[in-house]
């Protein structure tokens, strides 16, 4: 059985590689799930290393030294970690996990990069107002795909990784709430369209005019602006799009032909990242991280599956293994795992990734574990090493053991 334990990079301070694999394997860990680089500065609580207990991530910067002469054809040229200059860790980290009989997966983010994004609008994702997104590059965008295939190349000629994990395949997809009011369903969906001209070249291959999806994403839109921002904002919660959205694309056939239009080129890049692995290192997993099929991901854009273009079905032919994110209560785990197992049909192995962190209780990590695997998942991931707690781990350490 996979039991999994990322790390939002070398973030073990104080420890050496060789006591942090030995950790993992107390833990009951035999996959180490590593963020090569953060597309977000999330502030993260590290109770178990006092002397950086608060810590901001650092963003867009790899934890591996990059081999500049991969990225010729990428105008983005990658930086290495200034917190975490040592550039012989991350080999160091993969032979001491190796030594311990744990696997390495190596986290690649796609197309979030909040550092990155705004460095280079042009590369950035394009909504119907010809605003430039903060966050997320698009990945028919060509300079984005040299950048990530190049990023990949360097990850799988120099390190003896394991498994290659993406990370944040979306374009974008925007949140429920903006900062100042709520995005109404139907503008939530036309808002979070690319419209960028390498989308609209893209779209010509596939029949679709980009011109015309675009007039008639503003005329949808306007209907949601036109009502006053603090009668959208008394509906709430229910705004959730199921009573509107599925009448949307009925009546809409060009939305729905836009949708579809995200998820092939979506699976379409997907494929190009496994053309290059079995190029360089045939038969090592292609993983996926995906927010779970039915709740909002836990991230802060709370990202919904048929926005984000992440699908347990689509992908199937294209990716060995989904690790479906579902960082809720053992019930929402269960009913998601059954719902993104379903969805696979067998054809992607499909893991719940959990919370080992905030609000997760030590008496609570069997019961995850459990529903996680009463639902179908192979194998069970949990976030994070880095940021949980002493108790947490040994609370995993003992259900492995029973397990096992
Ligand atoms: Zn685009």
């Amino acid at each position: 059985m996979d039991v999994y334990l990322s790390m939002f990079g070398p973030l073990a301070h104080g420890e050496s590689p060789e006591q942090t694999a030995s950790k993992l394997n107390d833990a009951g860990a035999n996959n180490l799930l590593f963020f090569t680089s953060l597309y977000h500065s999330y502030r993260v609580l590290q109770p178990r290393y006092p002397q950086r207990a608060i810590y901001s991530l650092e963003t867009d910067r790899l934890f591996f030294p990059p081999d500049l002469s991969l990225y010729k054809e990428s105008p983005i040229k990658p930086e290495q970690s200034r917190d975490f200059p040592d550039g012989s860790y991350f080999s160091r980290l993969i032979t001491a996990c190796h030594a311990q009989k744990i696997s390495f997966a190596a986290l690649v983010p796609i197309c979030a990069g909040d550092r990155l994004a705004p460095a280079f609008p042009e590369f950035a994702v394009q909504n119907l107002y010809g605003a430039h997104d903060r966050m997320f590059f698009c990945y028919n965008n060509p300079a984005v795909r040299a950048y990530r295939f190049s990023m990949i190349r360097d990850l799988l000629a120099h390190y003896p990784i394991d498994r290659l994990t993406l990370d944040k395949i979306p374009q974008t997809m925007l949140e429920q709430y903006s900062q100042t009011a709520i995005f109404d369903p139907p503008l939530r969906t036309v808002g979070s369209f690319c419209f960028c001209d390498s989308c609209k070249k893209a779209a010509r291959k596939h029949d679709l005019d980009l011109d015309e999806v675009k007039a008639r994403s503003l005329e949808i839109a306007a209907r949601s602006l036109r009502i006053p921002q603090h009668v959208i904002t008394a509906q709430g919660d229910k705004l959730t799009g199921d009573t509107e959205i599925p009448l949307l694309l009925l009546e809409e056939p060009l939305l729905y032909r836009m949708l579809k239009f995200r998820f092939d080129t979506a699976v379409e890049f997907v494929r190009d990242v496994r053309s290059i692995i079995a190029e360089m290192r045939p038969g090592i997993p292609l993983q996926a991280a995906f927010v779970p099929p039915s709740h909002p991901g836990h991230d802060m854009t709370a990202p919904r599956a048929w926005l984000t273009v992440q699908s347990y079905k689509l992908y199937a032919g294209v990716l060995d293994e989904i690790l479906c994110v579902v960082h809720f209560g053992p019930d929402v785990v269960r009913f998601e795992t059954e719902r993104a197992v379903a969805a696979a049909e067998g054809k992607t192995k499909v893991i719940s990734s959990m919370r080992l962190y905030g609000a997760t209780r030590p008496e609570e990590v069997p019961l995850l574990a459990e529903q996680a695997l009463a639902g179908g998942s192979e194998g069970v991931s949990f976030l994070g090493y880095d940021v949980t707690t002493d108790e947490l781990l040994a609370s995993l350490g003992r259900w492995v053991r029973q397990r096992r």
